[in-house]
């Protein structure tokens, strides 16, 4: 008789004392088999967990038999009895340790190859395998519960902006470019012969437009496109939290998020974090932490030394303060303790960077207590400079003081480098603190010195200080935007910003950013034109889910957090995509290939 599948009696992990003396239909794949002297023990697997399943050759022969054929993933139901360990056998391991179902009948659904890695929550197969056969990774306990999580996340924040009278809106993806920095995934037009949809890199001027429709509290759960450059941590399709607000300022949205962000981290990790968030400008974040997004678990904080620096006699120092650049450093507590293949390695992963070199000297203490420099560059500092420096730094002796010297932007870029590292590989990091924090006063553009023009920094939506709109034409430079970013420990959670609305605005920053009317017309007209329309003051912010969970779960990759992902070169082993289509296919769309000769 087969065993009717479809009446499961529970899932596989929530077997427990409470069906003790009952029938139980279950159904799941085989974990593990074992023969122990006649009586067969499987662990029977599904979404939630395992229980085991033991058949007695004298009670049972024929299930017993047919036990006797299972292997490690062969799909099974199985019917029994629930029945308590005996004493001293239960598996506090096992969330259905106490029980065991005595197996009376059993179903092979469908049989296995053998798979090609176990399934386990540790294994050393390498990703492309992994993802070549994501549907057995995911059985794997950390992949399935990372999935969990995420939905767990998701329903949290769908909850909450629901309650708070926030209307999920879908937007489009076939569409127009919205800029975010970077390229497009472009789809061809059939049936306009040469003209192309571009894939969204985020919903921004949909949501924009929502909030002109006077839909003034939108929320989206929303698959976004970027073809980026290859970088460990992103993915060509990744998942956005994306709100937008009408008639607030950048406090409202912030709160609102505070709001979520505290749900989901009582729902994931049951802890209340304290709100409002601290707020840092972008300035202070880069002066002390050399980077925007700063990690606040640990000090290691930037120092200034330029004035010091300018009495040491040393051309390193000397050649970038003359051209306006800047002497930094960071101060390791303790650190004159560090070996030199500790600061060897240092300097030669910063110089994987770019830095030329990591001048350092160790502090020890003069005969008077004072601190003096010793090894690295510490020939080049006299008593003066030495505390003059030590001074500016804070350091004391046992420290050890590491500089850069350079552009104030490389200066921030290799301490901020520096600092998460050293912090990282000395296990300077607090376990289990949660710091979120608000970067604001983002400069609103940056000067790109290789085509010699403004970009936007956001993206070009974004409203200017009220106080700063009159230098947008003379001083773009020093203009600061209304734009906020959202950091936990060290990562980017999302950003956002006030957005421009009004049309003049929006038309001397598009100038600014040199784009001609043409183009403006061209690109952006429907905005322009809505912008007409009576559109209310608006703002919003988008999240990353991806990193989200990433962080939540304690995921050491973003891809460990989406069902099906890309490798890092943008392709997925599973299905092979992108493939080669038929050319039938691409003549429909008008299109011919013009392939480099290695790919012909
Ligand atoms: N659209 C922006 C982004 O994707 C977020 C925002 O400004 O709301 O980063």
């Amino acid at each position: 008789m087969p065993i009717p599948y479809n009446q499961r009696t529970c899932y596989c992990g929530e077997a427990g004392a409470h069906l003790a003396g009952q029938t139980a239909i279950l159904v799941g794949w085989v974990q593990s088999y074992r023969d122990h002297g006649g009586m067969v023990f499987i662990d029977l697997r599904d979404r939630t967990g395992l229980v085991q399943i033991k058949f007695n050759p004298e009670t049972d022969p024929i299930a017993h038999q047919t036990a006797g054929k299972l292997r490690a993933e062969f799909c099974v139901a199985v019917r029994g009895d629930v029945a308590m360990r005996p004493e001293g056998l239960a598996n506090p391991n096992l969330s259905t340790g106490a029980i065991e179902v005595n197996g009376r009948e059993v179903e092979i659904l469908s049989t296995s190859a053998t798979p090609v890695f176990e399934v386990e929550d540790e294994i050393e197969t390498n990703e492309e395998t992994r993802l070549k056969y994501r549907y057995l990774d995911l059985r794997r306990t950390p992949m399935r519960e990372a999935l969990m999580t995420r939905h767990r996340i998701c329903k949290t924040i769908r909850d909450y902006f629901d309650e708070q009278g926030f209307v999920e809106i879908e937007t489009p993806f076939l569409t127009k470019s919205t800029p975010e920095g970077a390229r497009d995934y472009l789809v061809p037009s059939r049936v306009h012969p040469g003209m192309v949809f571009a894939l969204p890199q985020s919903p921004q001027l949909f949501k924009q437009l929502l909030m002109i429709s006077g839909f003034d509290k939108y929320m989206q759960i929303v698959r976004c496109f970027r073809d980026e450059d290859l970088r460990a941590d992103r993915q060509p399709e990744f998942t956005q939290l994306d709100m937008e607000m009408s008639f607030v300022q950048a406090e409202d949205v912030q709160r609102v998020i505070e709001g979520c962000m505290s749900r989901v981290m009582r729902v994931v990790h049951d802890i209340d974090i304290p709100t409002p968030f601290p707020r840092m400008t972008y300035e202070d974040a880069m002066r002390d932490y050399g980077i925007d997004r700063p990690d606040t678990r640990y000090e290691l904080k930037i120092r200034d030394v330029s004035e010091a620096a300018r009495g040491v006699d040393f051309r390193v120092f000397a050649e970038p303060l003359a051209a306006g650049g800047a002497v930094r450093c960071i101060v390791v507590p303790g650190g004159a303790q560090m070996t030199r293949k500790e600061t060897d390695t240092l300097t030669e992963d910063l110089k994987g960077i770019g830095a030329g070199g990591l001048p350092l000297v160790k502090v020890g203490a003069g005969q008077d207590g004072k601190p003096v420099f010793e090894t690295g560059i510490a020939k080049f500092f006299t008593p003066e400079s030495t505390a003059a420096v030590s001074a500016a730094s804070g350091a004391k002796p046992g420290d050890l003081i590491l500089f850069a010297a350079d552009t104030v932007a490389n200066v921030c870029k290799y301490l901020g480098w520096l600092r998460e590292t050293i912090a990282r590989r000395r296990g300077m990091i607090p376990a289990n603190l949660w710091n979120f924090l608000w970067v604001v006063d983002f400069p609103m553009f940056e000067f790109n010195t290789e085509d010699g023009r403004f970009y936007a920094v956001h993206h070009p939506f974004t409203a200017p200080r009220d106080e700063d709109i009159g230098k947008l034409e003379n001083d773009p430079g020093s203009c600061r935007a209304k734009a906020y970013d959202v950091v936990l420990n060290g990562i980017e959670l999302g950003g956002g910003s006030i957005r421009i609305h009004r049309a003049d605005v929006q038309e001397r920053v598009f100038d600014l950013l040199q784009l001609t009317p043409e183009e403006q017309q061209l690109k952006f007209r429907f905005l322009l034109e809505a912008l007409r329309y009576g559109p209310p003051p608006h703002g919003g912010i988008a999240l990353g889910i991806d990193r989200m969970v990433m962080l939540l779960t304690g995921a050491s990759s973003l891809r460990d957090t989406f069902s099906f992902p890309k490798t890092q070169r943008a392709y997925c082993p599973l299905t092979e995509a992108p493939g080669p289509v038929a050319q039938s296919q691409l003549d429909e769309l008008y299109l011919r290939l013009s392939l480099p000769p290695s790919k012909g």
